[in-house]
C-alpha cells in the first residue's frame, strides 16, 4: 500500500517550533517514495484568520517542504481544499452514525462536562437527536479499561484512559457541524493516509478516532494508519508551547533555530528520543 502522511495544520494562531518539528517529521514519515499530503483543518471558522493559513505556507516553504497533495496557496486553498467542501461527506458519516445505541443527544456545555457532569453518563438521557441546542456525543464509558494505541517507535505503545480523557466526545456540534473528530476521523479515510506523526497531547483524540473508526464501520484505525505519538517540546520556562495571537511568524521560531535544527528534532522523534 502506497504510504501517505499528512501534514494537519489547524489555522488558529501563529506555529511554533513544535509544530514546525511536527511538519518535518511527517515529511520523514512520507519519504521520498511516500505522498505528503497538506490537509489543513479549518472547521473552526471561529478561530480562523487568513495570516494563520498564510503562516502555513511561509513555515512549508522555510522548510523546503513541498506537499505532493494538498493546495499550493491560500488561493488554492480556498477554492478546492477547504473542509466546508467536504461537508456531504462528514453529514453522510454523521446520518450513518444516527440511531446508534452509543450515539446520544446532549445538551451539556463543556464546562458542564469538566465539573465531572458525564462521570456516570449524561443526567439527561433520551433527548430527540433532531432537538434544538444538543450536540451529539458518543458514549464512552463502555471503554473504561482504556484503548490499547501501538505506536512506531515506542514498543509498549500507549493506553489511553478515553473516558476519563474525552469523555463522551462530540461529534456533531450544537451548530450541527461536524466536529474535528468526525471531520478528521473521515478525512483521514477519503485521503488514504497511513502515517500519522502528532503530538502525545494528541493521544486521546486518536483514541476517540479509533473507537469512531468501528462505529462507523471503517477498517480498524490502527490497521489503517500507522502512529507515532511525538513528545511535547516545552519552552523555556517548562510550559507546553502555544500558538500565539501575536506576530511571530514561521522564521522567528527561536533564537538560533535552523532548518537542520527543525529536523534533527524529528530525527529525534523518529529515533524514539525525548
Ligand atoms: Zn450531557
Amino acid at each position: 500500500m502506497p504510504v501517505v502522511a499528512r501534514i494537519a495544520p489547524t489555522p488558529s494562531g501563529y506555529l511554533h517550533l513544535g509544530n514546525a518539528a511536527n511538519f518535518a517529521l511527517n515529511a520523514l514519515l512520507a519519504g521520498a517514495e511516500g505522498e505528503l499530503l497538506l490537509r489543513i483543518d479549518d472547521l473552526d471558522r471561529a478561530r480562523f484568520r487568513p495570516e494563520y493559513l498564510a503562516d502555513v505556507f511561509r513555515l512549508l516553504d522555510w522548510l523546503g517542504l513541498r506537499p505532493t497533495q494538498g493546495p499550493e496557496d491560500p488561493a488554492d486553498f480556498h477554492a478546492h481544499w477547504r473542509q466546508e467542501l467536504r461537508m456531504p461527506q462528514y453529514l453522510d458519516a454523521l446520518e450513518h452514525l444516527r440511531g446508534h445505541p452509543a450515539v446520544f443527544a446532549c445538551p451539556c456545555s463543556r464546562s458542564d462536562l469538566a465539573g465531572g457532569q458525564h462521570r456516570y453518563g449524561c443526567p439527561t438521557a433520551g433527548i430527540d437527536l433532531d432537538a434544538a441546542d444538543v450536540s451529539w456525543r458518543v458514549a464512552t464509558d463502555a471503554f473504561s479499561a482504556g484503548i490499547y494505541l501501538p505506536d512506531l517507535v515506542d514498543p509498549a505503545g500507549f493506553r489511553v484512559a478515553v473516558h476519563e480523557e474525552v469523555p463522551d466526545f462530540v461529534i456533531r456540534k450544537k451548530d450541527g457541524t461536524p466536529s474535528y473528530q468526525l471531520a478528521c476521523t473521515v478525512d483521514d479515510v477519503l485521503f488514504g493516509v497511513t502515517h500519522v506523526g502528532r503530538g502525545q497531547d494528541l493521544l486521546p483524540s486518536t483514541a476517540a478516532q479509533a473507537i469512531l473508526s468501528d462505529l462507523l464501520g471503517y477498517a480498524p484505525l490502527v490497521e489503517r494508519i500507522t502512529f507515532l505519538h511525538h513528545p511535547l517540546l516545552l519552552a523555556g520556562d517548562g510550559e507546553k508551547l502555544s500558538k500565539s495571537a501575536g506576530a511571530q511568524s514561521a522564521p522567528g521560531l527561536g533564537e538560533g533555530i535552523d532548518r537542520e535544527a527543525v529536523f534533527a528534532l524529528a530525527r529525534g522523534w523518529m529515533a524514539g528520543g525525548e
